[in-house]
């Protein structure tokens, strides 16, 4: 695409659960929205719940539904009522003046009354030594992308929380143990991840620890060296492998120094609509969710965004 001769409408960044629910509201608004999906091995990326396996929580699913699956739907539906995907990152976003405009990677620019901010969160990593050398090579931050890959074998999972649990619960069909990692004594998942990992005999936990090093020996893991957060002892686990699963940090840095931010990092928008500082500028699902970061809150506030921008192009004069 290069530089669009008259504004668009709308232009939603992101792809994931809120990014397309913008986009379903937003297409039957008759908005014509254009979203732009950043890239991953040459396809859409999809969001986190590309990432994981079944989805038993979504409403409308009964027996459950595949992560993967359920975001071709919502994309099919998004385009069923006219919207338009762009299949690029987007590199740079100038917010100064309207309309905004938006540069992507291959340099077109894209102009836009109206611009909604669906760009999620990415996995927090421990930031320890041998953790990038060995990423990839051992240490991941996605079970179902690299779980196949430790047939009995004995991996690690870092966290306490829901993630920390699935992630577990997943990598038990390949390794032949799992050991969660947990910097408590108390998990912070949902009870029923909680029972289900707890139950699981192929599921150990190491309470009240935290890994400071992963160690490898010719570029595969061997071990990781964990000090106890009560004691300060630090100690050696063998393991062929580590999971990450201690949260996510906000994509938000396109918007670095335009955009308010809370002290996580999170998109600040004026509850309960999804309006940023920025007027005509929105903000749904995990880039301004830190509390509930689920799929249905998530298109939830996707619906909230389009509703807000259409609402407000109407006001501007311009919808
Ligand atoms: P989370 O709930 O924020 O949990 C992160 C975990 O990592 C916590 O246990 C935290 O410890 C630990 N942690 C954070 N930083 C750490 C560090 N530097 N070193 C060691 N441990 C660290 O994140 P999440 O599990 O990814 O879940 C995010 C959201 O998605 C939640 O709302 C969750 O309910 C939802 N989710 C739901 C499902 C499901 O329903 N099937 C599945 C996955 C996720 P502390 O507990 O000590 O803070």
């Amino acid at each position: 695409m290069t530089a669009t001769e008259s504004p668009q409408q709308v232009v939603i960044i992101g792809s994931g659960p809120a990014g397309l629910t913008a986009a379903v509201y937003a297409a039957r608004a008759n908005l014509e929205p254009l979203l732009v999906e950043g890239v991953v091995e040459g396809g859409p990326t999809g969001g986190q719940l590309t990432l994981t396996t079944e989805v038993e929580n979504y409403p409308g699913f009964a027996d459950g539904i595949m992560g993967p699956e359920l975001i071709l739907q919502m994309r099919a539906q998004a385009e069923r009522f006219g919207t338009r995907f762009v299949t690029e990152d987007v590199v740079k976003a100038n917010l100064d003046q309207r309309p905004f405009t938006l540069e992507t990677a291959s340099g077109s620019t894209i102009e836009t009354n109206a611009l909604i901010v669906a760009t999620g969160a990415k996995p927090r990593r421990l930031e320890i030594p041998g953790e990038d050398e060995l990423w990839g090579a051992g240490v991941s931050a996605c079970a179902t992308c690299d779980g196949f890959f430790f047939r009995d074998k004995h991996v690690v999972v870092v966290g306490g929380g829901d993630s920390a649990m699935e992630e577990a619960m997943f990598l038990t069909k390949f390794a032949s143990k799992v050991t969660v990692v947990h910097r408590r004594d108390a998990l912070r998942a949902s009870q029923i991840m909680q029972d289900r990992a707890l139950a699981n005999d192929k599921i150990e936990f190491v309470w009240n620890a935290i890994p400071i090093e992963v160690n490898g020996a010719d570029g595969v893991v061997t071990s990781l060296t964990l000090k106890d957060t009560q004691t300060g002892e630090v100690s050696d686990l063998p393991a062929d492998g580590l999971f990450l699963a201690i949260g996510h940090i906000p994509n938000t840095w396109l918007f670095d120094g335009t955009l308010d931010t809370d002290d996580e990092g999170y998109l600040i928008v004026d509850e309960p609509s999804t309006h940023t500082n920025v007027p005509g500028v929105f903000a749904c699902g995990d880039v301004m969710d830190h509390n509930y970061r689920q799929a249905v809150t998530a298109a939830g506030t996707g619906c909230r965004a389009a509703i807000d921008a259409e609402r407000w192009l109407a006001s501007e004069g311009i919808g």
